[in-house]
C-alpha cells in the first residue's frame, strides 16, 4: 500500500508507513527551524500525531525568500521526498523539493515561542495552545475517549439518547442553574405581583441550561431498556476549583432491570475499558504526558508528588477490582484515622451524616484503601430525590466512585421506583410534585427497578491524562469570571 494521496498526507501516516522514496506533500505548522548556511532542518507538526517531522531544506533548492519565512507558527505545504534520516531522534525524514508558504507568523509577535510556556499563560491564550505538544496530546486523547464511550456503549446494546440541554424543569437537583431567557433585561414583563411574568417569556415558562441528563434518560431506559446520554451539562455553582467547570460533558448510563450492584459492575468496566482503551491506543500521547508529569514533579515538594506515573496510575486502575464499602464505614475509618485525630483535614469528620469532602474522598483512595473506591449507601439528607430508599429509613442506594488525586470521578445511585416512596421524598424535599408529574407517571404506569450514574467526561479526562486543572482537559473552558474564545 502506497502512503501518498493525491493532494496531502499526514504526518502520522507517514512514520506510521516508513516507506522510502515516496513523494509526498505535507502541510502542518512550523514547530522550529534551526540549521546553517548549507542546510536546514525544519521540525513540522500537522497535529496528526505529537511526533514532528523533521524537513530537511537545502538552500541551494529552497529560495533565500522562502527559507527566511519559516518561522516557529508559521504554516507551509512541502513537496519533497521520504528518506531514511541520517540524524538521530527520527527515521525518516523529508528532502524538500519544494516549499511554499500558506501563512506568515512573526517571530517578533507570535506569542507561542518554542520553549516551555506555564499551563497558566496557555490558558489565556487557548486559541493556539492546541498547537503545543500538551495540549494537542490531551485533545486527541479526549477524542479517543469520547470514540471509547460510544464503542463501549454500542456494543453493549445500549442506545445513545440526546436529553435537551434547555429544560423547564428546575427539580434536577444537582445544583444552581444558568436561566435562559429572550425577555428584555432592563424592562422585563411583570405580572401582578410585580414579579418577573415568565409566561410572557420564549417557552412561555422559566427555563433553564440543564444541570444533568438523568431525568429524561430514566424516561428512556423504560422504554428501550439499556440507553446513555452523552452531553454538556452546565452549573452556575461558584466552586473555583481545579475540579469544577460551569459548563462539562458528562456520560449518563441508565438501565432498566438493574440493582445498585449491576450499576456498580457497569461503571467499573466502563471506566477500566476506558483506561484500557487509552492504554492501547494513545500510547505515544500518554509516553509525553508521562514523562510531562516525572519532570512536574521533580519540581514539587516531595509530598505532593505522585507515589506513581501517569501510566503506573493507568496500569493501576485496569489490574484492580475497585474496593465497595458503605459510607457508614468510611466515616469509622475516617472518624479513626490518625490524620482525623491529628485535625489534618480541613473539614474534620465528626459525626455520620456529614457530607464528604474531596480531602476525605482522597484519603480513602490514595491512603487508606490505595486503590478506587465505591462509596455505596449515604445518608438521604445528603443526596437527591431520585435515589432508592434503604429499609433502614436513613439512607439511600447511593454509589461514588472515587479515583486517585481526583475524588469523586462518578456519581450514581438505584432509582426510586415506587411510586408513593418516590412522592413521600418529594414532599420531604419540597419537590413540586405537579413539575415533575410525568417523572412520576414512569412510577405509575410499569414501573421496574433501575440504575444509572453519572461520569464527568472531564474528570475522567484529569485521570487518563495526569493534568492538574480541569480547565486544561476541555478546549475552551468555562469557569466563573471566564467565557473567553
Ligand atoms: P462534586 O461533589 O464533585 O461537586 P457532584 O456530587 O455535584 O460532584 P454529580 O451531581 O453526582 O456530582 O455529577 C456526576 C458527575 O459529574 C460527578 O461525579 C463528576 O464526575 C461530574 N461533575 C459534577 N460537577 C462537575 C463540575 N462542576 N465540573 C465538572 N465535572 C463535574
Ligand atoms: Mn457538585
Amino acid at each position: 500500500m502506497s502512503v501518498v494521496d493525491l493532494k496531502r498526507t499526514k504526518i502520522a501516516k507517514i512514520l506510521q508507513a516508513n516507506e522510502l522514496d515516496q513523494e509526498i506533500i505535507v502541510k502542518g505548522w512550523v514547530r522550529t527551524k534551526r540549521g546553517n548556511k548549507s542546510v536546514n532542518f525544519i521540525a513540522l507538526n500537522d497535529g496528526s500525531t505529537i511526533h514532528n517531522l523533521q524537513i530537511v531544506a537545502d538552500p541551494e533548492v529552497i529560495s533565500d525568500d522562502i527559507l527566511k519565512k519559516i518561522n516557529t507558527g508559521a504554516s507551509i505545504s512541502v513537496k519533497g521526498k521520504v528518506v531514511a534520516s541520517q540524524g538521530q531522534g527520527q527515521r525518516v525524514e523529508i528532502i524538500a523539493q519544494t516549499i511554499e508558504i500558506l501563512g506568515t507568523a512573526d517571530p517578533e509577535k507570535f506569542p507561542l515561542q518554542p520553549k516551555k510556556h506555564t499551563l497558566e499563560f496557555l490558558r489565556e491564550i487557548a486559541h493556539l495552545r492546541a498547537r503545543t505538544s500538551t495540549f494537542s496530546a490531551v485533545f486527541r486523547i479526549r477524542h479517543a475517549m469520547s470514540f471509547a464511550v460510544h464503542q463501549f456503549f454500542h456494543q453493549k446494546g445500549f442506545f445513545n439518547i440526546h436529553a435537551p440541554i434547555i429544560t423547564g424543569s428546575d427539580a434536577e437537583g444537582a445544583g444552581e442553574m444558568f436561566r435562559v431567557t429572550v425577555l428584555d433585561p432592563i424592562n422585563p414583563p411583570k405580572n401582578d405581583k410585580g414579579e418577573v411574568d415568565y409566561k410572557k417569556d420564549f417557552f412561555g415558562k422559566e427555563t433553564n441550561l440543564t444541570v444533568s441528563g438523568q431525568l429524561e434518560a430514566e424516561l428512556a431506559a423504560l422504554a428501550l431498556s439499556e440507553v446513555y446520554t452523552f452531553g454538556p451539562t452546565f452549573r452556575a455553582e461558584n466552586s473555583n476549583t481545579s475540579r469544577h467547570l460551569a459548563e462539562f460533558w458528562m456520560i449518563e448510563p441508565e438501565m432498566a432491570f438493574y440493582a445498585l450492584e449491576d450499576n456498580m459492575d457497569l461503571a467499573e468496566e466502563l471506566l477500566q475499558y476506558l483506561v484500557n482503551y487509552a492504554l492501547t491506543n494513545c500510547g505515544d500521547d500518554l509516553e509525553f504526558l508521562n514523562q510531562r508529569g516525572l519532570e512536574e514533579d521533580k519540581n514539587k515538594k516531595q509530598e505532593e508528588r505522585n507515589e506513581l506515573s501517569l501510566v503506573e496510575r493507568l496500569r493501576f486502575v485496569t489490574e484492580n477490582k475497585f474496593i465497595r464499602i458503605n459510607y457508614t464505614e468510611a466515616i469509622e475509618i475516617l472518624k479513626n484515622s490518625a490524620y482525623n485525630k491529628k485535625k489534618k483535614f480541613n473539614y474534620p469528620i465528626e459525626a455520620w451524616g456529614t457530607d464528604l469532602q474531596s480531602e476525605h474522598e482522597r484519603y480513602l483512595v490514595e491512603k487508606h484503601f490505595k486503590k478506587p473506591v465505591i462509596l455505596t449507601d449515604y445518608p438521604k439528607e445528603i443526596k437527591a430525590f431520585y435515589m432508592r430508599q434503604n429499609e433502614d429509613g436513613k439512607t439511600v442506594r447511593a454509589m461514588d466512585i472515587l479515583f486517585p488525586g481526583i475524588g469523586e470521578i462518578v456519581g450514581g445511585s438505584q432509582r426510586e421506583e415506587r411510586h408513593d416512596k418516590l412522592v413521600q421524598r418529594m414532599a420531604e424535599m419540597k419537590i413540586d410534585e405537579e413539575e415533575l408529574w410525568w417523572y412520576l407517571e414512569t412510577r405509575k404506569y410499569g414501573t421496574v427497578p433501575h440504575s444509572g450514574f453519572g461520569l464527568g467526561f472531564e474528570r475522567l479526562m484529569l485521570f487518563v491524562t495526569g493534568m492538574g486543572n480541569i480547565r486544561d482537559v476541555i478546549p475552551f473552558p468555562r469557569t466563573p469570571d471566564n467565557a473567553a474564545f
